[in-house]
């Protein structure tokens, strides 16, 4: 395939091109982390640490072409000064990625069958390795952060959505497709709410924020009086109800609120308990920005937990809250690209 230039006309070299006298003594990989609202990247070093940390926003309302064109932006960004050292790129993408790096579909960015890697390998002469965003994080808790030095670990990223990563036997596992991982979408209540996928009753469609937010709603329309407080947060709108309303108003004590949120524990606990069955990790990373404001009831869900799975199965296991940054995505995607290339 014939290589070009990126546009923007300033001649750059590409990294991978050894451009320096013999092999670079400290190798490091760019990490990217494409989101839907920004682009997070850095140079990452074997160490994980990351140097040259660069946000930009995403616009997402744009086509892929416009936005690849950006993340190239990031890439020259970081590469300035370094090209001689940088060994491969990772891009962690919050969507479905194909073993063969391309975002199957990512629904924040409106993507669907984008051949990213292929469309990055144009400009650069190194490996670049594309991976679903929370399994880029996980890869980065397992190898520097609470997972470090396990065989068998599992994130779970509850925000909007509900991601996971699953590390088993001291591998990443991607499965046949590149969607291993994906916990939000395991069955919780047979027959229940509808997700955002084909299926109902799944575990993102009951903790997720936006199923919080809507079972907040509902619950507010059944009682209008109770929900008085929320729809004060809100503007005078239920349908502007979040789960951010719902995490206020659970901190100021509203009853309401309390039982959205205890009912939300249950739920976590119920596909906790199938995720240790399953897996059997040794270590439990809880991340993301529901789970921020869940972060009290760690001793419980730990209690709940090991109270209903198999007894076996929760010998030495931690569960634990997530210390991330915004780069830990970036830091994530790095390494795995560093480890895929056996640089490190
Ligand atoms: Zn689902």
């Amino acid at each position: 395939m014939p290589r070009r230039q990126s546009s923007g006309g300033s001649k750059h070299r590409r990294p991978g091109r050894g451009t320096s006298r013999g092999p670079s003594p400290d190798p490091v990989c760019i990490g990217i982390d494409l989101g839907g609202t920004k682009i997070a990247s850095g140079l990452v070093d074997a160490t994980g640490h990351v140097q040259k940390p660069h946000l930009h926003p995403t616009q997402r309302d744009r086509p892929a072409s416009a936005i690849i064109s950006d993340v190239i932006d990031c890439l020259r960004h970081c590469w300035a000064d370094d090209l001689p050292r940088v060994a491969a790129i990772g891009i962690g993408v919050a969507g479905q990625v194909e073993p063969d790096g391309t975002v199957a579909f990512a629904p924040n960015l409106r993507w669907h069958q984008v051949p990213l890697a292929r469309e990055i390998t144009k400009f650069v002469d190194c490996p670049v390795r594309v991976l679903n965003d929370v399994r880029a994080i996980t890869y980065g808790v397992w190898k520097h952060g609470a997972g470090k030095g396990v065989d068998d670990l599992v994130c779970i990223f509850i925000g909007t959505g509900v991601g996971g990563g699953i590390v088993a036997q001291g591998e990443l596992r991607t499965g046949a497709n590149g969607t291993a991982g994906e916990l939000g979408h395991t069955t919780v209540v047979a027959g229940g709410r509808k997700c955002h996928c084909p299926n109902r009753g799944c575990w993102e469609a009951y903790i997720g924020g936006w199923a919080i937010a809507e079972r907040a709603r509902e619950a507010v329309i059944a009682d209008p009086a109770a929900g008085a407080g929320l729809i004060a947060k809100s503007g005078g709108s239920i349908d502007a109800i979040g789960a951010q309303h719902v995490d206020e108003a659970y901190r100021e004590g509203d009853p309401l609120a309390h039982g959205i949120v205890d009912e939300t524990v249950r739920y976590l606990v119920d596909g906790l308990v199938s995720v240790v069955n399953a897996i059997d990790p040794k270590v439990i990373v809880l991340g993301g920005g529901v789970m921020g404001g869940l972060t009290s009831f760690i001793d419980e869900i730990n209690a709940g937990v090991r109270a209903r799975s198999l007894p076996t199965a929760t010998r030495g296991l931690r569960i634990v809250p997530a210390k991330l940054s915004q780069y830990s995505g970036v830091l994530g995607a790095a390494t795995y690209a560093f480890e895929s290339i056996g640089a490190s």
